[in-house]
């Protein structure tokens, strides 16, 4: 197998639609409710796997429905989930909030997620023959370093989106490939490093922890950073955003897709920022997700 392995998390996004956020207290009818798949290891495996690369999904779930439902979503994308364990917990789910004016509140429930743990040889085997392992902070962070250590010696690619931002140890940075952050994960990045986290020249600066560094910024676009080159502005498409849940992930997964097909890496860019373009027009994280041929259309 040449493919990509995500270790990650997967949720389940329970979407509330309300006139207005209630204050401690208050209790409000909600006038709509959707249940859509999430999280970042999931959001990621699925745009890799839509995008076009074999994909392993290793997590857990919860030993319920929320936990079935995000088994056979990942299966029907043809993810390989043949190393997602089934534990004792809840599935890690997401409760959201939303008003008319797109403010929101977000509690979420890790569960089963918190229980990605403990690295089989299984597991171990399918990070050594990949091309890549992708991965998120959403999950202990003892089980990346882990994994990454795991696929560093196997001469695996690491990239890893350090999304939610927290401190890296040095172990997981020594290990990285590529580095996925958005402006203000960079900015946070820089300053936990020592370095100046100034966002004008972030990405050039973070290059003092990984060879390739890639920033997202949002309807401006991505840019690249590369030891002794020079960086590269891929500015976003122009689109009508409605939701944009999901889009970092999106860009993740199918900049992932992109590198083990071979793509040179501006190249791998102008991918990911189409299928990440087409996600912010849909609502929903997982669903908004586009297939190859969808990106392919938007290229041309
Ligand atoms: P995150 O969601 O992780 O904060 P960004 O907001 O930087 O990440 O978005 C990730 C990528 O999604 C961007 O690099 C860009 O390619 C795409 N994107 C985000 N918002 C828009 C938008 N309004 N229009 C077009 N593309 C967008």
């Amino acid at each position: 197998m040449s493919g990509i392995v995500v270790v990650g998390s997967a949720n389940i996004d329970q979407v509330f639609r309300v006139e207005r956020i209630p204050s401690p207290g208050e209790t409000v009818l909600s006038h709509g409710l959707s249940t859509a798949l999430g999280g970042k290891g999931q959001n990621q495996a699925v745009a890799a796997a839509r995008a076009g690369a074999a994909t392993v999904f290793i997590g857990a779930v919860g030993d319920d429905a929320f936990g079935e439902q995000v088994r056979s979503g990942l299966s029907d994308d043809g993810i390989d989930v043949s190393l997602l364990r089934t534990v004792a917990m809840p599935t890690g789910t997401a409760l959201i909030a939303v008003d008319g004016t797109g403010e929101n509140i977000i509690i979420v429930e890790p569960g089963a997620n918190g229980q990605v743990t403990a690295l089989t040889s299984a597991d171990a085997a399918a990070i050594s023959e990949a091309s890549a392992l992708v991965m998120q902070l959403e999950i202990p962070l003892d089980t990346v370093v882990e994994a990454a250590r795991i696929a560093r010696a196997a001469g695996t690619r690491v990239i890893l989106n350090a999304a939610p931002i927290q401190e890296l140890p040095e172990a997981l940075i020594e290990t990285l490939d590529v580095l996925i952050v958005n402006e203000h994960e960079a900015a946070e990045l820089a300053r936990d490093n020592g370095l100046d986290a100034e966002p004008e020249g972030v990405g050039q600066r973070l290059l003092a922890l990984t060879p390739t560094v890639v920033v997202t910024l949002g309807a401006e676009g991505a840019s690249l950073h590369r030891v002794g080159a020079e960086p590269v502005l891929v500015p976003a498409h122009r689109v009508t955003a409605v939701d944009a849940t999901g889009a970092g992930d999106t860009f993740c997964g199918a900049f992932a897709a992109a590198v083990v097909e071979g793509m040179l890496p501006d190249d791998a860019l102008r991918f990911a920022g189409a299928a990440a373009s087409i996600s912010v027009e849909n609502h929903g994280a997982v669903p908004s997700i586009p297939v190859r041929e969808a990106i392919e259309t938007r290229l041309k």
